[in-house]
């Protein structure tokens, strides 16, 4: 039966079977219990599949990630504690000490410090390049020793849209898989696979979850990427594992479940980022309805961004949603159904306006959060990206005066007038 998204967002990954429970049970359990020693034997050297231990496996967080999985197109998935788990695992999973990874300067400021400083205390060099780099510039960022090609379909705050088939056909001409962030689009707005990247992360924490009650993160990853074809460059998909009996990921597994069997046994194992079950199974709520909250989330975003525009103390307003902003084209290619609920903008009064224009809201709600279903404001340079440079800031697109205002799905009335109350109380 071919099955439409919005199905898969309510009954994806988990169909129960008679007189089984409708929701997907949540096993509260660390661990599983064995008749034989011998049966256990076979479960640790991966000859069989089956549950033992949480932080390598829970059936909670598998049928959620089997409906994450779905959504996007995948042949595997798994969930991490947090999105910065999932981007993480991602890009390690196949970068190690000496490698080189080429990013698009426009992601969350956690990716940014993740990949720039802390991965390059693992030794691992980066080179960030601007969604909008010139082919030439796209070219010369790769090095002999570059693994990994990763950027975020709608950029977090900055809303810049990666053009992902241009970064995709770039990534596999080296050799190398293209990492996509889709987590502002969600599957619900666009399908990277269907564009050419390889694999997928979200933070869960945001729309899927949708309710700001849970964070979390998830990878998926296409099967498309032929890690065996480029054998040199990842060794660890395509060589004995010593640390699971010399399996090899690739062989055992296929194409399409080697990269995230390798990330469970390996990087789960070792460094132990599970999700509870208890959170999987609220995502899990959260997913149920997330195709009937993208398009209010759409709809909102698209209302305040023309009421932003036209207003006389706006400066600024970035959606990809209006005509003349920079990334339109793109967002009408890759994002057709509309981006996402979240506008940044920013004030003729500057700095201090958008410190002032946030103590006068009431509907919105100063939070260290976005895309969720209540409305919250955030000022980037004042909060998450307080630790970059000015100059940094900016190549990041994130202006001193830009405030990120994420349009829940309150009624869209309500909202407006809102933003227009706290603008008009501005001096
Ligand atoms: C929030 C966010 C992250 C980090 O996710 P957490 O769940 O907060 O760890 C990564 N990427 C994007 C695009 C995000 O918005």
């Amino acid at each position: 039966m071919a099955e439409h998204l919005g199905t898969t967002c309510v009954q994806g990954g988990y169909r129960p079977g008679d007189a089984e429970p409708r929701q997907v049970p949540i096993y509260q359990s660390t661990t599983w219990k064995y008749d034989t020693s011998e049966h256990m034997g076979r479960l640790f050297d991966l000859d069989e599949s089956g549950y033992f231990y949480t932080r390598l496996q829970n059936p909670t967080n598998d049928a959620v990630a089997a409906k994450i999985c779905e959504l996007e197109g995948g042949t595997a998935a798994m969930l991490t504690s947090s999105g910065q788990a999932a981007n993480f695992f991602a890009l390690f999973n196949i970068v190690g000490a000496g490698d080189h990874v080429v990013a698009s300067s426009a992601i969350y400021g956690g990716t940014y410090n993740l990949i720039a400083h802390t991965m390059g205390r693992m030794g691992i060099e980066s080179t960030f390049v601007s969604p909008d780099c010139t082919d030439e510039e796209l070219e010369a960022a790769f090095r002999p020793n570059t693994k990994a090609v990763f950027g975020e379909t709608v950029a977090n705050p900055a809303l810049d849209v990666l053009d992902i088939e241009r970064f995709a056909s770039a990534a596999h001409a080296h050799g190398v898989p293209l990492i996509v962030d889709n987590t502002f689009p969600t599957p619900v707005l666009c399908r990277p696979f269907e564009w050419g990247a390889d694999i997928v992360t979200h933070s869960t924490t945001k729309y899927m979850d949708g309710h700001g009650a849970a964070v979390g993160g998830a990878i998926v990853d296409s099967g498309n990427f032929d890690w065996e074809a480029h054998a040199d460059k990842f060794p660890d998909l395509t060589t004995p594992d010593e640390t699971y009996h010399g399996v090899v990921y690739t062989q055992k597994f296929g194409q399409g479940a080697a990269y995230i069997t390798k990330a469970t046994s390996q990087l789960m194992r070792d460094l132990g980022c599970i999700q509870s079950p208890q959170n999987a199974f609220l995502l899990n709520l959260g997913l149920e309805s997330l195709h009937v909250r993208m398009p209010q989330h759409v709809k909102n975003g698209q209302a305040m961004a023309e009421f932003l525009h036209d207003h006389p103390k706006v400066r600024f307003v970035k959606y990809p949603g209006l005509p003349d902003d920079p990334w339109h084209e793109l967002a009408q290619k890759y994002l057709p159904n509309g981006c996402c609920g979240v506008v940044s903008f920013g004030f003729t009064g500057g700095r201090a306006a958008a410190e002032q224009f946030m103590k006068s809201l009431h509907v919105a709600q100063i939070a260290t959060h976005v895309a969720d279903a209540r409305t919250c404001v955030l000022h980037p340079a004042n909060a998450t990206h307080r630790q970059m440079t000015d100059e940094e800031l900016v190549a990041a697109g994130i202006a001193p005066d830009m405030v990120r205002l994420s349009c829940g799905i309150e009624d869209t009335d309500d909202l407006i007038a809102d933003v227009a109350q706290a603008l008009d109380a501005l001096q």
